[in-house]
């Protein structure tokens, strides 16, 4: 079942090919303050819907990640990263964060959230 995001204004959408079977919350500085709850999908699975220059782009720390949000209204939406192997990065492969509190038509509320001690990992 596809399902659709967007963020508060409308300037970042997407789709992905199914819900979130679970999210991630995490207590690093970043995610903690944006307050976003991640669902993961492989590149193939998200579809980007508006233009990649209508994005804005944060980078920090290892800056392995790349963090985007709207530049129109602010929202968290999502970030690249390479997959985590034992919290180590494979840069050969890549995986999307998006923040499931974007999500159309998903009750996030009912979804699984798995705590990641992100504050003292890394
Ligand atoms: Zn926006």
């Amino acid at each position: 079942m596809t399902v659709h995001g967007s963020c508060h204004c409308g300037k970042t959408k997407f789709e992905l090919t199914h819900p979130p079977a679970e999210t991630t919350a995490c207590t690093c500085s970043y995610c903690a303050k944006s307050g976003a709850l991640w669902a993961y999908y492989p590149p193939e699975a998200f579809k980007l819907l508006t233009a990649e220059g209508d994005r804005g782009l944060y980078l920090w720390n290892s800056r392995m990640v790349e963090h985007y949000f709207c530049p129109g209204c602010g929202m968290t939406t999502y970030g690249v990263s390479p997959v985590f192997v034992d919290f180590k990065p494979d840069p050969e492969k890549k995986q999307i964060a998006v923040n499931a509190r974007l999500l159309d038509d998903v009750d996030i509320g009912v979804i699984p959230v798995t705590v990641i001690d992100g504050k003292n990992l890394w």
